[in-house]
């Protein structure tokens, strides 16, 4: 952060008291850059990390000159989990220029870094002594989106004071829409938003192109040799941000780049990486989002899941950007991939979003499988045999980022095949991906990869021989096992993981209608083959951590 702003406009500098060094604190300036001598503050809003909302009304109406913003690095947030070192620097960075800009409009601005001292107590204690500070006789919120930061700060300060203008559903919207329905699916809830919200819907209110669902135009396979664009890159420089987080000794994962930083961190930047997304990969996003393989990290998806989830980006801005590039050049930007990639934001975002807060606090202890193995020791260095599972793992380390069926259908696959507690497979997610918060880490990964809510996100265990990833990557080709066997020490571990887990689950899964081939095949093996399986799975599990 600069010192100073602008003749008559901000200043920078640390508080005169004990504060003093810590925070980053605006001062008024007249034209003779006198400082002006502030009104006394009446209230104090916290801004969380994930609540950079640029057009949200607190910020976008007229500075009011008793009102301090405070953001502030918290222990509370960074020492939770073991987090990457991008994830945590994403979030700290993206605070701090929004800081700068609340400023550069004139608000006043309380930024505190882990320089701190009061950066190790709750939330509840810091804001309880930045206001005594200050002499504020308020202090105010809005709603957070983790439901136990949620209940610690209604307990200390009552109900928030505002949403945060983010998402395009109340916290209720998916109990709303379905009431007592036993069963959440998706596609009904994104028939409903797409209605509610105009997007994609011809003048006589049907859905674009007569139908609401294109998935299966999508999903192919790439070609070896396709061509393959750089992902696009607004570097910036955090060495400030990663040399503090490292001078306080916080416990990371992976690797960064601290000079040139990846991820957008400002609403600007935010915009540029939705540019480029749609001038160069929209095209083809839907066509390749199941793709997986080592050439490439980022494929055709999007990198935008950090700029929603800090909500520098809003979902609505990205949805009509991509609805309007599809209106003015269907020939090049296709129905198919345009409703393709807004169903996961109007749809899979906002769909999951509804079930954690339907179902929180119970959500996180949910472990319906009764799984109980620890998380195999290779997923924190990527030390395996298994050509998918070591790339996905090195992937996330060096970039804090995988996408959507590598995290499903390659780690989740494995962890759940393997019987791993869920609460360890939850830790590991929450740590790793840049985007990850509690929110919509949970029911992506406790329900629908690990099938431990029973089935309310997912109608089947998303798990897989490595049939599927023969069929999808262009891994199975370089591994040290081979895909096509299903026992013997250099069989896909997959293969053999597969029939033990549905012989295993049998009496919880047996039922579900979308397994309706699994069980019939399982008992027309014969029971040598069977008992060969069984076995296979045993050594696997027993060697899970030198897969
Ligand atoms: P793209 O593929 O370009 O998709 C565009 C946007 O759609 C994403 O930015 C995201 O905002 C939204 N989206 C897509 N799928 C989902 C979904 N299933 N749930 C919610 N939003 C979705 N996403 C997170 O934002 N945070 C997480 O912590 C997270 N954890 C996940 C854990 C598991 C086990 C799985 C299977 C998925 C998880 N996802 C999570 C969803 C998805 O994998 C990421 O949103 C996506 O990979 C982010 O990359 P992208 O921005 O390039 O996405
Ligand atoms: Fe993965 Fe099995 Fe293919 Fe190896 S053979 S890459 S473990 S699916």
């Amino acid at each position: 952060m600069g010192e100073k702003l602008g003749d008559g406009g901000l200043l920078l500098r640390p508080l005169p008291d004990e504060q003093k060094i810590y925070s980053l604190v605006s001062i008024l300036l007249s034209a003779e850059n006198q400082p002006i001598h502030p009104a006394p503050v009446q209230t104090l809003r916290l801004v969380l990390g994930d609540q950079l909302n640029p057009q949200h009304p607190w910020f976008a109406s007229n500075p009011q000159n008793d009102v301090v913003y405070v953001l502030a690095e918290m222990r509370h947030e960074t020492d939770n989990v073991r987090h990457h070192i991008q994830k945590i620097t994403a979030f700290f960075a993206a605070m701090e220029y929004f800081a700068q800009d609340l400023q550069n409009r004139g608000h006043r601005v309380d930024y505190r870094t882990l320089d701190h001292p009061d950066s190790t107590l709750s939330f509840g204690e810091m804001l309880q002594k930045a206001a005594k500070s200050w002499d504020a006789q308020n202090v105010e919120y809005l709603e957070p989106d983790d439901y136990a930061l949620d209940q610690h700060l209604r307990s200390c300060f009552g109900p928030p004071a505002d949403s945060t203008h983010h998402f395009l559903f109340e916290r209720t919207g998916v109990a709303d829409h379905f009431g007592k329905k036993p069963q959440r699916l998706l596609e009904s809830f994104y028939r409903m938003a797409r209605k509610k919200h105009g997007v994609l819907m011809d003048i006589a209110g049907n859905p674009l192109g007569g139908q609401w669902n294109f998935d299966a135009h999508n999903r192919g396979r790439m070609p070896k040799n396709h061509p393959l664009l750089d992902p696009c890159s607004t570097p910036s420089d955090q060495t400030e941000v990663v040399a503090r987080i490292q001078r306080h000794g916080i416990q990371t994962l992976g690797t960064v780049v601290a000079d040139r930083f990846p991820w957008p961190v400002t609403h600007s930047d935010a915009r540029k990486t939705l540019d480029h997304f749609v001038e160069h990969l929209l095209p083809l996003f839907g066509t390749y989002q199941d793709h997986l393989g080592p050439e490439h990290p980022y494929f055709y998806h999007s990198r935008l899941s950090f700029a929603l989830n800090s909500k520098l980006l809003h979902p609505m801005e990205v949805i009509r950007r991509v609805e309007e590039a599809h209106r003015a050049e269907p020939d090049r930007i296709s129905l198919a991939q345009a409703e393709g990639f807004i169903r996961q934001i109007l749809g899979w975002r906002e769909f999951v979003r509804g079930i954690y807060w339907e179902n929180m606090p119970n959500y996180g202890t949910k472990n319906a499988l009764n799984h109980h193995a620890p998380l195999p020791a290779w997923f924190w260095d990527g030390n395996t045999r298994m050509a998918c599972a070591r790339h996905a793992v090195q992937q996330s380390l060096e970039n804090a980022y995988a996408h959507h069926i590598q995290r499903l259908m390659v780690l989740g696959n494995v962890a759940l095949l393997l019987g791993t507690h869920p609460d360890e497979v939850d830790a590991w997610y929450l740590g790793i991906y840049v985007d990850a918060l509690s929110w919509v880490e949970m029911p992506n990964t406790r329900g629908m990869s690990q099938f431990a809510d029973g089935g309310i996100v997912g109608t089947k265990p998303y798990v897989s021989t490595g049939q599927y990833l023969k069929k999808q990557s262009h891994y199975c080709g370089s591994c040290h096992y081979r895909v096509e066997e299903r026992v013997g020490e250099n069989a896909c571990p997959l293969n053999a993981l597969y029939w033990e887990f549905h012989h295993r689950h049998r009496s919880t899964l047996g039922h579900l209608p979308r397994l309706g081939y699994t069980y019939p095949t399982w008992d027309k093996m014969d029971p040598e083959q069977q008992n060969a399986l069984l076995e296979q799975a045993a050594y696997w599990h027993e060697n899970r951590d030198t897969l």
